[in-house]
């Protein structure tokens, strides 16, 4: 059933009704005529009984005198009067023992009823009624006989009967039709009204157009209904809105970033693949840049990780809002986000973009009533020249960028295939230095620590060196962060640890028992659970006193988990080895660490050295480090002094230890024991005698 279509006229309620009752009332008239007319015939039946029984009465006195004074005539004349009546047929007075004396008879009445009155009544029917004299003898004279067709009554029988039943049926009908009008009147009609207005609802909004009650059905079970779906439509449209809400919201997290509410990589990814697909048609070209933080991991560390978040919000923002509709920006990862330039006929303009962006990060961003500068480097690759997918764009825009933070950040750099190549490379290395351990390609090289107070060489550096078979010295620069980013740096560093751990052993046994060893230890081997039940077990081994030992970490690598770090620190500080704050100013420098840090030495960043006295700035930073190195306790060293005029400014600020080539440069174990016992090092005497270690052993990369 359609209820556009309307409802096919069979179906229809009222017309079924019509015909249940008009059944039902047809049947129930026929029965009541039929009962009717059976009583009919019941009296019909006793009134032709009651009608003879009359007659023979009537007649009686007057046939009884015929019959005694035997006068035909008179006999004659009485039943003659009879025959005025129509039913009766056969009429006669017969005397006792003797034929008729007299007799009537007129021929049966031809009626079409007859077939059915007949079979009712009998055709005939015959009355009898004795002939007396008078009282008291009362003698008996014979009988009168009455024979009565009863075609007549059953004539008028039928035609009453066919009008009973006839009635009967057209008052059915006629109720059955009124019926049929009330129920249409006040109920199909309003029905249909409401189910045409029921069709014509929205499906999409069920709620926004309500059913009207029809009219004079307010408060009957109609109204009632209509009220009930209504307030079912509208429960339908309330939940059918809260799911398109739902199924609404569930799109946009799949299509875009919880946090910044840019579009995220993977709608990203198809909008980059529709605006290749309509460049390549009209021959356009398409700039695709990767923008990514400088340091996010280290402003995590900085700042909260709410306030990160909060950076990354705002940032978006500026981004969105400097691109406006020129370009389609959306979040790729962490800190990254790609900027889509599409219709672009320079190069440069991509450049101007990634330049522009760069700048918006200039301001800085206030947190918590905080002033915190972010920098970024943006990767550009090129559709079509530098590839024609989604996926190779992208992946070039990254390592563009990737490469370009690596040489310096804040920049901007295209994909150039040399790139690609330098990927490779870089890929190519990890493996190699996966390998670099099992083949002996490592060692360590030495550098001299001098202690102005003492007037000697006091310390040494062990520094990692790995020959590369085909490479030959590869920069520590370069493949520390490589091994770090590959885990291989925790067996690296123990073979580092466990050797430099021998070779004090063996300049403690050869005479210089106060020599101490600096190791630098890397983020991962600091979050390393086992390296503190190491270093205890290699100072058990090699039996050297703790505060010969002295380890080097960097700000940066304890940022990466302070918790984990604070604790690893004060548990290595508890066996007593030493403490050094490697890099000292190149990272957040804040006071707060050493504070919380049980550090011993901070080592002034050879950055910072260049160009003293002549530069002003380093001046500057030197001095204010060498003062928080005293207000903390702490010693500080300077890194990377390679003039006497670098060391005169250094001694006169009170920095107390010096490191750089002026001393020497980081050597062999071999060749340093040959010229510290060759110049006498460890003595007191003047420096010049280690100036002369600068010989070039090819065993470094300086
Ligand atoms: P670092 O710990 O700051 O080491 C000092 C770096 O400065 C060394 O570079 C050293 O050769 C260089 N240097 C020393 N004096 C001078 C100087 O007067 N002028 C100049 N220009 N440079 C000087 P190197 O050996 O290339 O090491 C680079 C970095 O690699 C190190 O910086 C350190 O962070 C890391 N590294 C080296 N060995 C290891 C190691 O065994 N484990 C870990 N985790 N990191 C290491
Ligand atoms: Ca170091
Ligand atoms: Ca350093």
């Amino acid at each position: 059933m359609d209820t556009k279509k309307g409802i096919h006229s069979k179906e229809q309620l009222s017309i079924k009704l019509l015909k249940a009752v008009l059944l039902g009332a047809c049947i129930l008239g026929v029965s009541l005529s039929l009962v009717q007319v059976f009583l009919d015939v019941h009296q019909s039946s006793k009134a032709i009984d009651r009608k003879a029984r009359e007659m023979l009465a009537m007649i009686n006195e007057p046939a009884s005198r015929a019959a005694y004074r035997l006068d035909t005539g008179m006999g004659q004349e009485v039943l003659n009067g009879l025959l005025e009546m129509k039913s009766v047929q056969v009429a006669a007075i017969r005397l006792d023992g003797a034929p008729e004396l007299a007799m009537v008879e007129r021929p049966v009445f031809a009626s079409r009823y007859r077939l059915i009155s007949d079979y009712i009544f009998n055709p005939i029917r015959i009355y009898r009624q004795p002939l007396y004299g008078h009282k008291p003898e009362k003698e008996y004279f014979g009988e009168l006989i009455l024979s009565i067709d009863t075609a007549y009554e059953g004539k008028a029988l039928i035609q009453r009967s066919v009008v009973v039943v006839f009635s009967g049926v057209i008052r059915a009908i006629a109720m059955a039709l009124l019926l049929y009008l009330i129920y249409s009147t006040l109920l199909t009609k309003p029905l249909k009204r409401v189910i045409r207005h029921l069709s014509s609802i929205d499906p999409e909004e069920p709620g926004q157009q309500q059913l009207p009650i029809p009219k004079g059905n307010e408060n009957n079970e109609l109204g009632l209904w209509v009220k009930t779906a209504n307030k079912l439509l509208t429960s339908i449209d309330y939940h059918y809105s809260l799911r398109q809400k739902a199924e609404a919201r569930i799109m946009r997290l799949s299509q875009y970033d919880y946090l910044t509410r840019l579009p995220n990589r993977r709608t990203l990814q198809n909008q980059i693949n529709k605006l290749i697909e309509k460049a390549s048609s009209k021959g356009e070209s398409i700039a695709l840049l990767c923008l990514g933080l400088d340091d996010f991991k280290s402003l995590n560390a900085q700042v909260n990780f709410n306030a990160a978040e909060h950076i990354l919000v705002k940032l978006s923002d500026r981004l969105r809002n400097h691109i406006g509709n020129k370009a389609y920006i959306g979040r790729l990862g962490e800190d990254q986000f790609a900027i889509i330039q599409s219709q672009i006929e320079q190069p440069y303009e991509a450049a101007e973009l990634a330049q522009a962006l760069i700048k918006q990060l200039d301001r800085p961003f206030e947190i918590n009533n905080e002033q915190l500068t972010v920098s970024a480097t943006v990767g550009i690759t090129l559709f079509p020249d530098d590839g024609d997918d989604v996926d190779t764009l992208l992946q070039q825009a990254e390592f563009a960028m990737i490469m370009a933070k690596s040489r310096s950040r804040n920049r901007y750099q295209f994909y150039i295939a040399t790139i690609d190549t330098e990927i490779r490379q870089r890929k190519r290395l990890e493996m190699d230095l996966h390998k670099a351990l099992e083949h002996h390609e490592l060692s360590l090289a030495f550098q001299p620590q001098f202690n102005y107070q003492k007037g000697k060489l006091v310390g040494i550096e062990a520094l990692l060196r790995w020959k590369h078979p085909e490479k030959g010295l590869i920069s520590p620069d370069m493949f520390i962060p490589m091994a770090e980013h590959s885990l291989d740096i925790i067996p690296i560093g123990d073979w580092v640890l466990e050797n430099a751990f021998q070779q004090l052993h063996r300049w403690h046994l050869a005479g210089y028992e106060d020599l101490r060893m600096a190791v630098n230890l890397s983020a991962v081997q600091l979050q390393d659970q086992n390296i503190v039940d190491r270093i205890a077990y290699l100072l058990d081994k090699y039996q050297i006193p703790p505060e010969t030992m002295e380890l080097e970490v960097t700000e940066t690598s304890i940022i990466e988990d302070l918790e984990t770090s604070k604790i690893q620190l004060r548990k290595i500080k508890e066996i007593g080895v030493g403490l050094a704050l490697d890099d000292f100013g190149t990272g957040y420098s804040s006071l707060s660490y050493l504070k919380q840090f049980p550090f011993d030495k901070i080592k002034i960043d050879k950055s910072f050295i260049e160009g003293l006295p002549e530069n002003k700035e380093n001046c500057v930073i030197v001095e204010a480090i060498v003062q928080i190195g005293k207000s903390f306790g702490l010693k500080v060293l300077a890194e990377g002094i390679e003039t006497a005029e670098q060391e005169n400014y250094l001694i006169e600020k009170g920095c107390q230890e010096g490191q750089g080539y002026y001393y020497g440069k980081p050597l062999p174990a071999q060749d340093f024991i040959n010229h510290l016992s060759d110049h006498n090092a460890l003595s007191t005497e003047p420096r010049p005698n280690l100036v002369n270690m600068n010989r070039d052993q090819g065993a470094n990369n300086d």
